[in-house]
């Protein structure tokens, strides 16, 4: 099936007991046995809830992965995932990370004994030699954040499994409705739930995908072991969420594309970061592994002045952190989501004073241009 029929009806089969269209939110901590080491699949809610699991079949199809695990949060997700490594092992990660994963990285496992190497994983060079003889896992984001740099797929697959190690890459930019990590060889895909797959911005969440059975097991354990798990409330707003992936995603990326033209024409621009721009250093990579540009983009209004000002001037886009609801976001990188990265790799970074990210929502675009047209008239 296509992935919008597969993104609505997978996992959520008409409810047998009373035919509800609507997978139930099974709010329940336990389930009853008929006798000792009988019952319906079912014993502790940490364990596993129909809720969720539906949600996790359904997540797992649409990366075109066999399992899938549910969690209380992206960073919850990161977490177990980084739980399948030991101390001594090492892990090459991308220079671009998801601040709350770098922290995560920096600030939590290392102390546990893990090393980390951050580099371009653009330039496939200086990847290949991050690897060190310890390297099991190859971890990247792409598109990055916020200035959406790209790195191939297929080859940082191929080059981390040339070093025996995994590739795990983070998908919550794109979706899977755009971009199927597993498809070019990625071994595990990570997501933050809170963003495009819910997309309604009314929850926090995380899923992780594997195709690899002892790889699943393990996460399985780790995710019953440690017990992060998304609760069925959380659960079912992203099923509810997931059912219109498709549209959603289709003028995510209709509306960011449209943006990111009218910021590129605009006098008082001085570059703007889409992939879908034929102007951007990678689109052609681009093309070839997304199957559209969704929604993210920043651009540099020439300094924190001029940043100030256009927050401040904007009325429809609303100025907070967070990204792939159906409103339009606008912040500061480097004043909020990049305020704790060192001034000098900020800049390193390409993180401007001046530049401005957009998570561009599905209101009808002409608001959305005209309210950026009107608050960039004051700079
Ligand atoms: C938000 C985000 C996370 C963390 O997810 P939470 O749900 O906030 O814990 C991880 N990676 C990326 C790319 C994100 O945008």
């Amino acid at each position: 099936m296509g992935f919008a029929t597969d993104a609505i009806h997978v996992g959520q089969e008409p409810d047998p007991a009373t035919g509800a269209i609507i997978v139930p939110i099974y709010q329940t901590s336990t389930f009853v046995q008929e006798e000792l080491g009988k019952h319906k699949g079912y014993e502790y809610a940490r364990t596993s809830n129909p809720t969720r699991a539906a949600l996790e079949r359904n997540l797992a199809r649409l990366e075109g992965g066999k399992f899938g695990l549910a969690f209380a949060s992206g960073m919850a997700a990161i977490n177990a995932m980084m739980s399948l490594f030991k101390p001594g092992d090492h892990v090459v990660a991308g220079h671009h990370l998801y601040g709350g994963t770098f922290r995560l990285f920096e600030h939590m496992l290392k102390g546990s004994g893990l090393s980390f190497s951050y580099v371009d994983t653009t330039d496939l060079d200086s990847l290949e030699r991050a690897f060190q003889p310890n390297t099991r896992l190859t971890y990247i984001e792409t598109p990055t954040n916020p200035v959406m740099e790209i790195t191939d797929i297929a080859a940082a697959a191929s080059l981390a499994h040339h070093h025996r190690a995994l590739l795990a890459v983070d998908n919550t930019f794109m979706s899977p409705y755009f971009q199927r990590p597993l498809a070019f060889g990625a071994d595990i895909v990570l997501h933050s739930t809170t963003k495009y797959l819910n997309g309604h911005s009314d929850g926090v969440g995380g899923a992780v995908i594997v195709s690899d059975g002892a790889l699943a097991e393990r996460l399985k354990f780790i995710q019953n072991a440690a017990g992060a798990v998304l609760g069925p409330m959380d659960s079912w707003l992203v099923l509810r969420g997931v059912k219109t992936l498709s549209v959603r995603m289709r003028q995510h990326n209709e509306n960011g594309m449209a943006v990111a033209e009218f910021l590129a024409r605009h006098p008082k621009v001085k570059n703007v970061h889409y992939p879908g721009l034929p102007t951007h250093p990678q689109h052609e990579l681009a093309k070839k592994q997304m199957t559209g540009f969704g929604g993210m983009l920043s651009f540099e209004t020439g300094s924190l002045e001029n940043a100030k000002r256009l927050l401040k001037a904007v009325r429809l886009c609303s100025l907070a952190e967070s990204l792939g609801g159906v409103e339009t976001l606008i912040s500061h990188p480097a004043t909020m989501t990049h305020a704790s990265v060192p001034p000098d790799d900020r800049r390193r970074l390409g993180i401007t004073d001046g530049l401005v990210r957009i998570s561009v929502g599905i209101e009808d675009v002409e608001d959305l241009i005209a309210d950026l047209e009107h608050a960039l008239a004051m700079l």
